[in-house]
């Protein structure tokens, strides 16, 4: 393996082990984590992998294979001052230093095939191959579950994005084939059958390749937006809220809130429906659950774009059976489930309609529900 090579090379010895982890989509379910709502991402078959080894000495060394990406020298009281991308690998030892754990330098290598700022979460397949390789070299003993939190945290206090649970429990708690359910209140997890294959279907991502300048403002702004209505429907959050309320909330708020407010709830019954649908039915019954999702977050929530909405109309109007724009919004990706057979018509078109718009070409992709995070046994390692 080519992570291996190069470790050695780099390094000048084999690494202690070899970790993946990989990223994710959310199949729906946006904005609803930190509502303490539903979420039901699956992860994709593309992951960071780790490879590291301990030092005896304070010394922490960090290369990524990824030419844009500098390598760091640190050592391990330093970890709080990480910035840029090392913050991933940085911010997550720094949350095990804090929860007690002795942490001795190390060497690390990371090689990763999850797009970055694409909105597949290519961060939290770093923190989560980083979580666990620690945590198995160190016998920290943490659950799945705890490693979960630990990226959550490096990712709020260390990167200093004010994410939720997601990303991190879609890479770790993930399963082939299978989708996550995860309720962000209770934390309580279920794996949910998502066999694409047997039913024909594939998961086609349109990565816009556009990254708006006020994506991290705007998430702030509808994160407070939810938290100021719970408050005002006098509510712990948005997830106590049912569809069969709405009517009697809308009084009570002026119309932008209330928008933001009925998407959550109204997306939370969609990820009980798809949920229900896939047990049910199968992934060729959630069509139209996406696709409603999508105008609830164009119109409602107001974090779709241009670029964005051009994906999801042309992936209908070509024979996709549902499509949304994925992730935190404000660009990023799209996803469409698409018959097999229709993939190169699809791609044919979505090329063209971006040309048409004047828009960037966009990147396009299927994923596989993949397995979730773990260590790949490899011989002298
Ligand atoms: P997303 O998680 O949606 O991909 P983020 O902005 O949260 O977007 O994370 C992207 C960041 O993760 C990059 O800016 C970079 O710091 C880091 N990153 C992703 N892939 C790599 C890589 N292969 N090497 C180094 N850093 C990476
Ligand atoms: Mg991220």
């Amino acid at each position: 393996m080519r992570i291996l090579q190069e470790f050695q090379k780099i390094f000048g010895t084999a690494p202690d082990g070899l970790w993946q982890a990989p990223g994710r989509v959310n199949l729906i379910g946006e904005h609803t984590d930190y509502n303490k709502g539903f979420v039901l991402p699956f992860a994709i078959d593309r992951q960071a992998s780790v490879a590291l080894r301990l030092r005896t000495d304070q010394r922490i060394l960090l290369h990524s294979l990824d030419s844009r990406a500098e390598a760091v020298q640190t050592s391990v009281d330093r970890l709080a001052e990480a910035t840029g991308w090392s913050a991933y690998v940085l911010g997550v030892a720094w949350v095990l230093q804090q929860e007690g754990l002795s942490l001795p330098g190390f060497e690390l290598l990371l090689d990763s095939t999850v797009p970055s700022g694409a909105g597949l979460s290519s961060s939290a397949a770093i923190e989560s191959a980083v979580a666990l390789a620690l945590n198995d070299l160190l016998g920290g003993g943490l659950s799945r579950e705890e490693l979960v939190l630990v990226g959550q945290r490096a990712e709020n206090e260390v990167v200093g994005a004010p994410t939720g649970i997601l990303d991190q429990s879609a890479s770790l708690l993930a399963a082939e084939g299978k989708a996550v359910f995860l309720d962000c209140l209770s934390r309580e997890s279920r794996l949910v059958p998502l066999d694409l294959p047997a039913s024909g279907l594939s998961m086609l991502v349109i990565d816009t390749k556009v990254s708006h300048a006020h994506a991290d403002g705007g998430y702030a702004d509808r994160r407070a937006s939810c938290e100021r209505a719970a408050e005002q429907l006098g509510v712990s959050s948005l997830r106590e809220l049912g569809v069969e309320q709405l009517t009697q909330i809308e009084t009570r708020l002026d119309q932008e809130t209330f928008r933001r407010v009925r998407h959550i709830v109204t997306e939370n019954a969609r990820v009980l429906k798809v949920v229900a649908s896939l047990a049910e039915t199968g992934p060729e019954a959630i069509g139209e659950l996406l696709n409603s999702s999508h105008l609830s977050m164009r119109d409602d929530f107001e974090i779709s774009s241009a670029e964005l909405d051009l994906a999801v109309q042309t992936a209908q109007q070509h024979g996709a059976l549902g499509a949304r724009m994925t992730g935190g919004g404000f660009g990023g990706s799209a996803i469409a489930l698409i018959p097999q057979h229709r993939e190169v018509g699809i791609r044919q078109a979505l090329l063209q309609a971006f040309a048409d718009a004047g828009f960037g070409e966009p990147d396009l992709f299927t994923v596989l529900p993949g397995p979730g995070a773990q260590r790949i046994i490899v011989p002298n390692c």
